[in-house]
């Protein structure tokens, strides 16, 4: 039986008695911690200031307001009109309000714990560095930044800094997608052989930055097929060790010399499971992971869209409920920040280095024609 509706079975409370279901509820086994019944989540607030006041960092805000340990207290932004609407919509007073010329000063600022990047693709690199000099702590967006040399440099400055980089990876608190990782890590599922990603969205405005090479870094693979990197990894359970790539392009007005519009790849792991993977701009009804074990299967559709995430296992369909990913995600990430907790699933630079290793590796290997080594 499903583990939560066995548990609230034993405990005689209905599914509406818990109205949030926070993956930090979970127990390493993936059961609801029964002691999340009578203890709140509580402990101090992580202070957010949000740069970058765009459609992801607005979703991230909405959310932050049902956090229990995370909260806005700041905006670092290029265009005043929204500051001002944010400052009233929040009640973020001036004093921690920001440009991008002067965001450094957040240094100062006892507010302020941590700073969460969601700006184009390509800024994130110099950003996060800045932050990190600041002192303060890092949240950034995906893809962490444009390759993983830009990566690693981040990573090492934040090490220098002595300050925690986080990427937010928000489907690493997601219920449903943790309870496949509890199938696979205790066994149930037995040896992983299969799984095969498809992220894909037709994509509007050719205008809009994610079309423009320099402030995304590539196409389709950099914003959508990143999920299915990064989910073959936590799916799988191990990282790869080979890629192969094919790029079809159909429209080259559209997708322009460097902006890939459908990439397949394949990746190969140690254990001797392969990976099947699309990647595109140019079509819809794409997103969905399925992985295939010697004793079962797993798969989820939507995998990886904001929800509610739906899937099934051969032990039937999956009932954990919808959350809020950036609601869950935040109040994960204060407490890895503030108590030094450990997620079950890795979301700090390093974890996004390797997505960006494998990035590397899918372009090099769409421009080159030959397999590409891995070693992440
Ligand atoms: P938007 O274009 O909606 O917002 C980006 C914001 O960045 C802008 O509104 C602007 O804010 C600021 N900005 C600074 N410089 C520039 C520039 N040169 N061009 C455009 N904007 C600029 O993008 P999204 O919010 O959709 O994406 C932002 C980041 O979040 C990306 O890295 C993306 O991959 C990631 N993302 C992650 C998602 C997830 O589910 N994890 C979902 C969607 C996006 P201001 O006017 O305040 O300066």
């Amino acid at each position: 039986m499903n583990s939560r509706r066995d548990f609230l079975q034993k405990i005689g409370l209905s599914a509406l008695a818990i109205p949030i279901l926070h993956t930090n509820n979970l127990l390493p086994s993936g059961r609801l911690d029964p002691r999340h019944l009578s203890k709140p989540l509580d402990g101090p607030m992580l202070r957010v200031a949000i740069m970058g006041l765009g459609g992801y960092g607005g979703r991230v805000a909405e959310a932050m307001l049902n956090c229990k340990r995370a909260k806005l207290t700041g905006l670092i932004s290029g265009t005043p009109a929204k500051v001002k609407a944010w400052q009233e919509k929040y009640g973020i007073p001036a004093k921690n309000c920001y440009t991008y010329q002067t965001f450094d000063q957040v240094k100062d600022n006892p507010d302020i714990d941590a700073v969460y990047i969601t700006t184009p693709n390509a800024l994130h690199h110099d950003q996060v560095i800045r932050v990190a000099k600041a002192g303060k702590q890092v949240i950034c967006e995906k893809p962490m930044a444009l390759n993983a040399l830009q990566g690693q440099e981040m990573v090492d400055a934040c090490q220098k800094a002595g300050v925690k980089l986080l990427v937010g990876y928000r489907m690493h608190f997601e219920p449903k997608t943790l309870e496949i990782v509890r199938m696979r890590t205790s066994g149930e599922l037995g040896k992983i052989r299969f799984f095969q990603g498809l992220s894909g969205f037709t994509i509007g405005d050719p205008t809009q930055w994610r079309l423009n090479k320099e402030l995304a870094g590539g196409g389709s693979m950099m914003d959508i097929g990143i999920y299915s990197v990064n989910g073959a990894r936590y799916m799988v359970g191990e990282d790869p060790i080979w890629v192969t790539a094919q790029e079809t392009k159909t429209d080259p007005v559209k997708f322009k010399e460097g902006v890939d519009e459908t990439i397949q790849f394949q990746l190969g792991f140690p254990g001797g499971a392969v990976a099947s993977c699309l990647s595109t701009y140019n079509m819809n009804n794409l997103d969905r992971f399925f992985l295939d074990a010697e004793k079962g299967f797993a798969e989820l559709q939507p995998a990886t869209g904001y929800g509610p995430i739906k899937g099934r296992t051969n032990e039937g369909e999956l009932t954990q409920p919808h959350v809020t990913h950036q609601t869950v995600q935040m109040d994960e990430m204060a407490q890895i920040l503030l108590d030094g907790k450990t997620p079950i699933i890795p979301v700090d630079g390093n974890e996004a280095v390797k997505d960006l290793k494998v990035l590397d590796a899918v372009y090099e290997a769409c421009r080159t024609g030959s397999k590409q080594t891995l070693n992440l």
